[in-house]
């Protein structure tokens, strides 16, 4: 028998939470914070989309330069919250990380020049076109441009640090989380021996075999990534184009990411291998080595926007998810947003709401 059933005998907390992807992670830390008393129930392998996440926070949206969602509030939110995160665990895995925007047409880079002067995004533009950047491993004949307040998290140090410390604390159970074993009560929950205010549930794109939320409206994206190695790439930065080329170290990059909507699994493919190696190499000059591969499938909302709050009709059921492709970004700031409603009646804000899909229930 697992350790960590033991501890478990009997529990009386305010929250459950099922799953601990980044959603689960992020709304337990939170909870914690708060000052509440949570326990998780995950089985990590049920779905892989945060273990495989390249962990990249983008403020752009490249294709048409324009701020993406929320950036402005979402930057400084989440960057307080890795940093309290690493504070807390006395560790490290949150950085500050430049993207490197190679141009492919001349009218991308005028486009970028003038977007650059533009009030809103412009700051988290560079202004410099720099035409000498890796002259000799980096396909890069019109030049290229940096992305300022971009970070990247270490998602499986993140997830990984986090689930050492529940089990420590006595906060995780190992195990998949069974539905039919849930007793919904008016004001509180049990599941088998845990009793609990509320149970959220964070299962990422699994929430399909979830009887209370599985209504919701996913329509989940499989993303692919290649783990290679590439030698005279000396950078710390992320390149980007067609692909991104994520340095993790000892001359490793992550390459990714496909997106696929036809097959929900987390099995790796040929097609997605070949596809993203053929990125690469227009954008590389040297030879590379493929030494892994992954494969997850992101929870996006069909509205592209998170879906959390309480179930229509039991108000002891909650919901975390559709965090899509950003959950980094996503999570810290609408996990807070939940605890506010949850324990303080905050209203959500209405892009969010699970209210807005009603009447799909
Ligand atoms: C290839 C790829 C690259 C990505 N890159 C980035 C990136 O660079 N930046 C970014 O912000 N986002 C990225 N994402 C998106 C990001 O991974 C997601 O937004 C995020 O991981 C979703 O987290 P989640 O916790 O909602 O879901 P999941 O990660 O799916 O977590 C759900 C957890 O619940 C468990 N679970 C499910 N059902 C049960 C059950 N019944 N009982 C017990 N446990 C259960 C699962 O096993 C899992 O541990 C990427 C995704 C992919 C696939």
């Amino acid at each position: 028998m697992p350790h960590e059933y033991k501890i478990l005998l009997k529990k009386d907390v305010n929250y459950i939470i099922v799953g601990q992807g980044l959603a689960g992670t992020i709304l337990a830390f939170t909870m914690i914070n708060a000052g509440l008393k949570v326990v998780v129930i995950d089985e990590q392998n049920l779905s892989m989309c945060s273990k495989v996440a390249a962990g990249n926070f983008n403020p752009i949206v490249f294709k048409r330069l324009v701020k993406s969602w929320m950036t402005d509030e979402l930057i400084p939110f989440s960057e307080r919250f890795y940093k309290e995160a690493e504070q807390f665990l006395f560790e490290e895995f949150y950085w500050k990380k430049e993207i490197v925007r190679i141009f492919g047409e001349n009218q991308e880079k005028d486009f970028w020049i003038k977007k650059s002067l533009a009030d809103d995004v412009g700051k988290y533009l560079s202004k410099n076109i720099v035409d000498d950047f890796f002259i000799n491993t980096v396909n890069n004949p019109l030049g290229c441009a940096f992305v300022n307040d971009a970070s990247n998290l270490y998602v499986v140090k993140f997830l990984e640090k986090f689930r050492n410390y529940f089990i420590r604390n006595q906060l995780l159970l190992d195990e998949i989380f069974d539905y039919s074993e849930l007793k919904v009560e008016s004001n509180s929950v049990n599941h088998k021996n845990i009793k609990a205010n509320k149970i959220i549930f964070c299962e990422g794109y699994k929430v399909s075999e979830n009887p209370y939320f599985n209504w919701i409206p996913l329509k989940p994206v499989k993303g692919e990534v290649l783990t290679v190695k590439i030698e005279n790439l000396k950078t710390d930065k992320i390149i980007n184009k067609d692909v991104y080329i994520l340095p993790i170290g000892n001359d490793l990059f992550i390459v990714g990411a496909t997106y696929d909507w036809e097959n929900l699994n987390d099995t790796v493919t040929e097609k997605a291998r070949n596809q993203l190696a053929e990125r690469l190499s227009k954008v590389i000059k040297v030879p590379f080595e493929i030494v892994g591969q992954q494969a997850g499938v992101r929870p996006s909302a069909i509205d592209r926007r998170p879906i959390i709050g309480l179930h229509p009709e039991y108000k002891t059921l909650g919901i975390f998810n559709g965090m899509g492709t950003k959950g980094v970004m996503l999570a810290p700031y609408f996990a807070k947003q939940l605890v506010d409603h949850l324990e303080k009646n905050v209203p959500l804000d209405k892009e969010v709401d699970i209210a807005r899909f009603v009447h799909l229930f």
